[in-house]
């Protein structure tokens, strides 16, 4: 394991550092990652571009895409100096991270030309179109169908959790095109244009007070032929390859850490009035274990690093990373909700302790334990690829999906 930048590393995070300095400086660009709706989405529109022409964006992509064959671990330095400037991002993670490598990797050359420039350039937005009402950890068990009708494919209904659909130009589509096979084996993926006739895109409202998933019903909507990502009933190995790269892209953590919580408990008064919350042996003790879990993050972080320094791909123990991440942020937002005492409910960044980022934790960390592989999910992956254990038991192998339970 290598904890250290190379020469080459260090000389581009320090690169990148200077342009972020340089170019994140006014206000309300940091603060588009808190900015709901239009004016958010136009901020982070016009600092993707400033990414392009500053050729940071697509560092991984091939050069004939518009990228510039660079290493992972170059994305990775970028996005972590990103990360501290609380760069606009939120729009393009799925497109960028998600759909467009699955569009690069499967789709014909004439499309991937004329859908990877736009998204690119943030003028166009995608989103994923997988999870429905009763497909969520268990995707493969969608009922979405695609019938085909000519040159068409016809598609008829219901995904939820769309991140991003109100506001997408595209999405990659998981539908059932043969219900007579296992259910892994009866998908495949298309491009959908969001705007096409009969889809109708409905937003969920959030306990964090914002809409930024949605249900998205297809009534009798059409895709050509030529939209269909991979072959017919391979969308299964299709989106195994979006899959990976989301459980990459949602190991980590966006929200206030060790750090943090450290500087609230050396403001904060403890209990009874006596010095800081620092000299509070209970809330020493949580200190301690964040530490822990947060170096013991930090470190295992080198070795997917290190992996992805040498040209290897990173193994399933990314998915420790995310466990551990989500579940401290929920824990350590609680904690200093409680220790904010009455300023805790005040959810108001202009006036709530330390910009309301414990507030904003607290809202978001239930839905980080379940995006992208829930804890349960995660923890079979662990048990059983990393630990060698056996596996979960699939009562639904060698059974085709029609002859499921609700697979009609
Ligand atoms: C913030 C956020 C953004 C999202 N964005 C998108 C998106 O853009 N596109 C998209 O398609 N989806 C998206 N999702 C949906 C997400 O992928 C699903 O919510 C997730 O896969 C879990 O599925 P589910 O909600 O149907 O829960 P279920 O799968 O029904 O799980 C319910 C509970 O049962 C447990 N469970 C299920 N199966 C097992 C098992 N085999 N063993 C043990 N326990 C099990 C789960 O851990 C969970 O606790 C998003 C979700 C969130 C929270």
């Amino acid at each position: 394991m290598d904890f250290n930048d190379s020469s080459e590393e260090a000389a581009f995070r320090a690169e990148a550092r200077a342009w972020l300095e340089k170019t994140l400086t006014h206000q309300n660009v940091r603060n588009a990652v808190r900015i709901d709706g239009p004016e958010g989405l136009k901020i982070a529109k016009a600092y993707q571009t400033k990414k392009v022409e500053a050729g940071y964006a697509g560092l991984t992509w091939k050069k004939e895409v518009g990228g510039r064959e660079l290493a992972p671990i170059f994305s990775v330095i970028f996005g972590q100096e990103e990360a501290k400037f609380q760069a606009p991002t939120g729009p393009f993670a799925i497109g960028l991270g998600m759909c467009i490598p699955t569009v690069i990797a499967f789709h014909s050359a004439d499309r991937i030309k004329r859908y990877v420039g736009p998204a690119l350039r943030g003028e166009e937005i995608w989103c994923q179109l997988f999870s429905e009402p009763s497909a969520g950890s268990d995707v493969a068990g969608l009922k979405t169908r695609a019938v085909r009708d000519g040159d068409d494919w016809v598609i008829n209904g219901q995904k939820v959790w769309t991140s991003g659909a109100h506001y997408s130009d595209y999405g990659i589509l998981l539908a059932r095109t043969n219900p007579e096979k296992e259910k892994h084996k009866g998908l495949t993926m298309f491009v959908l244009n969001m705007k096409a006739p009969g889809v109708d895109v409905r937003p969920i409202h959030q306990m964090a007070g914002g809409s930024n998933f949605n249900e998205v019903y297809f009534n009798d909507v059409r895709i050509p032929d030529a939209e269909r990502l991979g072959e017919v009933g391979n969308g299964w190995n299709v989106a195994l390859v979006t899959l990976m790269n989301e459980r990459l892209a949602v190991g980590g953590s966006s929200g206030p850490e060790y750090a943090e919580i450290l500087e609230l408990a050396r403001n904060t008064p403890a209990p009874g009035g006596k010095g800081s919350l620092l000299q509070d042996q209970a809330f020493r003790e949580k200190l301690a274990s964040w530490y822990v879990s947060a170096e013991g993050y930090t470190l295992g972080k080198y070795r997917t690093m290190t992996a992805l320094s040498k040209g290897q791909t990173p193994g399933p123990e990314s998915s420790i990373g995310k466990i551990l991440n989500a579940n401290r942020m929920q824990d350590l937002a609680n904690a200093a909700i409680e220790a904010e005492d009455h300023f805790g409910i005040i959810a108001d960044p202009a006036i709530a302790p330390m910009q309301a980022a414990f507030q904003n934790a607290y809202m978001w960390a239930p839905g980080l334990r379940i995006a992208g592989g829930t804890d349960e999910i995660l923890r079979n992956i662990i048990a059983e690829r990393v630990l060698g254990l056996p596996q979960d038991v699939r009562v639904d192998k060698g059974v085709a999906y029609k002859d499921l339970p609700g697979g009609r």
